[in-house]
C-alpha cells in the first residue's frame, strides 16, 4: 500500500501534474518554482557567478532596453535545472557606463532575498555581460493588464499587494527602488507578482535614510513624488508616491498616468493640490489609499510599513 502510493507520486502523470502546477497562469506563489531562493537548497552552491557552460540560452526575446536584450534560458544546477531571464549587454566599447551600471544593478540584487522581488541568480561573465534572473514569464504588469480587461479586482488587488510587501521588505532593508512602476513589476503567473529593474536603485544610510541625487537624469517624472522633483531626494517614502501611482495603472488596467500632460504640467497640477482622478470602477479604498500615497509631505506620508497591512486587510475582506 505505502509502495504504491510512492510510485504513484513518482509516476510521469505526477510530473506532469506538477509541472502543469509550476508553470500553470493559476498557479499561486507557493506552488511555483520562484517562491524561495534557488540557492535555499544547502546542496545548490551559492555563487554570484553563473558558468557559461551551465547555462542555454533560448531562441526568443523576453524583452530589451538600452543595455541590449533579455532572453530566456535554462540554468543546469547541480540537482536541479532552473528557466531564467538573462540580461545579455550587448557589445558596445562606445559605452563603459552601460557596464557599470549593469554591474551596479547586479550588486544590489544581489543582497536581495524575497518572494516578491525579482532574484538576481548570478552574473555570466562569457561572450557578453549577461545577469542571469529568475523568470517572470508572464512579463509587465501594465501590459499583461492591457491585454487581460477581464483581471478581477480582487486579482488586482491580491497583485498590487504582493508589490506592497516587497517594497516593504526593501524599506526593511534600507533600499529604495527609485523606479518603482507598473512597467517594473513582472507576473510569474496571473497570481504572482515580482518588483523588478533595479537599474535605479541605492543602498540608503539607516540615519538620513534618503538619497540626494547629484542632478536631474532620465528621470520617470510622473512617477516622482515632489521632493524627489525639487530637492532630488529619494527615500522609502518617496517609493510610496510611486506605489500609488503604480496602484492607479494597475486599477486602470495599465493606462498611462496624468495621460498627454508633460511632466512641467504634472508638477503645476500637484503642487495646486489636485491628483489624478479615480479610475473607472475603482474601489473607494484603493483610492483612498492611493491618495494617501500622495500626501505632499514627506513627514505625514506613510511607509510601506502602513501601507501593506492595509492592502492586506482590504484583500482579505474582499477575498472572503
Ligand atoms: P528591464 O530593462 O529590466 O526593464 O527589462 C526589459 C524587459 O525584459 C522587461 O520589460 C521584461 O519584458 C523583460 N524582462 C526583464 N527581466 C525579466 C525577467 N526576470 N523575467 C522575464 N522577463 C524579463
Amino acid at each position: 500500500m505505502h509502495m504504491a502510493t510512492v510510485e504513484r507520486k513518482s509516476s510521469p502523470e505526477h510530473e506532469e501534474t506538477s509541472n502543469r502546477m509550476f508553470r500553470s497562469k493559476e498557479a499561486m506563489p507557493m506552488d511555483t518554482e520562484v517562491y524561495e531562493s534557488p540557492y535555499a537548497d544547502p546542496d545548490e552552491l551559492r555563487s554570484s557567478t553563473v558558468d557559461r557552460n551551465q547555462l542555454f540560452l533560448e531562441d526568443g526575446e523576453l524583452g530589451s532596453g538600452n543595455f541590449g536584450t533579455v532572453m530566456k534560458g535554462i540554468y543546469k544546477m547541480r540537482k536541479t535545472e532552473k528557466p531564467v531571464a538573462v540580461k545579455i549587454l550587448k557589445n558596445d566599447d562606445n559605452n563603459p557606463s552601460v557596464r557599470e551600471e549593469m554591474l551596479r544593478e547586479a550588486n544590489v540584487m544581489q543582497q536581495l532575498d524575497n518572494p516578491y522581488i525579482v532574484r538576481m541568480i548570478g552574473i555570466c561573465e562569457a561572450e557578453n555581460l549577461m545577469l542571469v534572473m529568475e523568470l517572470a514569464e508572464l512579463g509587465p504588469l501594465n501590459k499583461f493588464l492591457q491585454k487581460n480587461k477581464n483581471t478581477s479586482v480582487k486579482n488586482i488587488t491580491e497583485l498590487v499587494h504582493q508589490v506592497s510587501m516587497g517594497m516593504k521588505y526593501l524599506e526593511e532593508h534600507n533600499f529604495v527602488h527609485r523606479d518603482l512602476a507598473a512597467r517594473n513589476v513582472l507576473l510569474v503567473t496571473q497570481h504572482y507578482a515580482k518588483i523588478s529593474d533595479f537599474g535605479l536603485s541605492k543602498a540608503v544610510a539607516e540615519e538620513q535614510n534618503y538619497y540626494k541625487a547629484k542632478g536631474h537624469g532620465k528621470w520617470p517624472v510622473k512617477w516622482y513624488a515632489p521632493e524627489c522633483i525639487n530637492y532630488f531626494k529619494f527615500s522609502s517614502k518617496s517609493d510610496v508616491w510611486s506605489f500609488g501611482v503604480l496602484m492607479w495603472e494597475a486599477f486602470s488596467f495599465g493606462q498611462k498616468p496624468y495621460k498627454g500632460m508633460k511632466g512641467n504640467d504634472v508638477m503645476q497640477m500637484l503642487e495646486s493640490g489636485k491628483r489624478m482622478e479615480p479610475p473607472v470602477n475603482c474601489p473607494t479604498e484603493m483610492y483612498d489609499l492611493m491618495t494617501t500615497c500622495w500626501t505632499y509631505k514627506v513627514e505625514e506620508r506613510p511607509g510601506f510599513a502602513v501601507v501593506e497591512p492595509r492592502l492586506r486587510e482590504y484583500y482579505y475582506d474582499i477575498a472572503q
